[in-house]
């Protein structure tokens, strides 16, 4: 579903990205952990072309992203992408932001795209809350109605950045059943995050970043208790 192969990205002398090959199958959730600054945003930032690589290649279901005859609008619908900061519309209440790009992108008519949104809301257990607006929801509430209008759009693919590091703990948890829930629904996932737990029960492989390459990648119960670099044991020191 999503096939990365030598991708590279500099900002300006600074190589951040430095050869990233990941081959993600179809109904996959790959969790991918690392240090604050090893590249991990920017590499799902270059995977939906938020970020232009600089070199490389990145196939969403056989389609060459950097191919300049590819329509990257059209790609950018298919491939989700769930942000740490939700970034809900806080004047549109939670249709209303679902209904946005249904409407803008897809061009639905207004009935559609409310029927749309309201089954987008039900799956992530918010069915009560379409006319809420986001400062009358809470983090985790937030978070579910941003992967809800995600969902909406129909993806090949979701890739989430750290969904909950700006949720309080308690909300933690309805965050992660939502995307459980997706998981079991067949959706292919890409995941960073530092939710290990999560990881070790939920994620079909873990990958490991550093310093702009994938250090070592494995089944959960490999990375987690029998790492073999270095690096991944002092990383994951952190978390024990
Ligand atoms: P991570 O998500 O793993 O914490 P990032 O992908 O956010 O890492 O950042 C990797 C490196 O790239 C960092 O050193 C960061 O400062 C740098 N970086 C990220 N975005 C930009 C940008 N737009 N311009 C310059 N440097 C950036
Ligand atoms: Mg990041």
């Amino acid at each position: 579903m999503l096939d990365v192969a030598g991708l590279r990205k500099s900002f300006g002398d600074i190589e951040v990205l430095k050869g990233i090959d990941l081959a993600v199958q179809a109904q996959e959730l790959v969790f991918v952990i690392g240090p604050s600054g090893s590249g991990k945003s920017t590499f799902l930032r270059c995977c939906n072309l938020l970020e232009q690589p600089s070199e490389g290649s990145i196939r969403v279901d056989g389609v060459e992203l950097l191919d300049s005859k590819t329509d990257i609008n059209k790609m950018r619908q298919r491939i989700g992408m769930v942000f740490q900061s939700f970034n809900l519309y806080p004047h549109m209440n939670a249709a209303g932001n679902i209904m946005l790009a249904l409407r803008k992108v897809l061009g639905k008519s207004k009935a559609e795209a409310r029927e749309i949104a309201e089954a987008s809301l039900a799956r992530v257990g918010l069915a009560e809350k379409a006319d809420a607006y986001p400062n009358e929801l809470s983090g985790g509430q937030q978070q579910r109605v941003a992967i809800a209008r995600a969902m909406a759009l129909e993806p090949k693919i979701m890739l989430f950045d750290e969904p909950t590091s700006a949720l309080d703990p308690e909300l933690v948890g309805s965050v992660l059943t939502v995307m459980r829930e997706l998981r079991e629904a067949g959706m292919t996932m890409v995941v960073v995050s530092h939710e290990m737990r999560f990881a070790r029960d939920a994620a079909d492989r873990v990958v490991f970043m550093d310093d702009g390459l994938i250090v070592e990648q494995g089944d959960p119960a490999h990375i987690f208790g029998a790492p073999r670099h270095e690096r991944t044991r002092t990383f994951l020191a952190n978390f024990q």
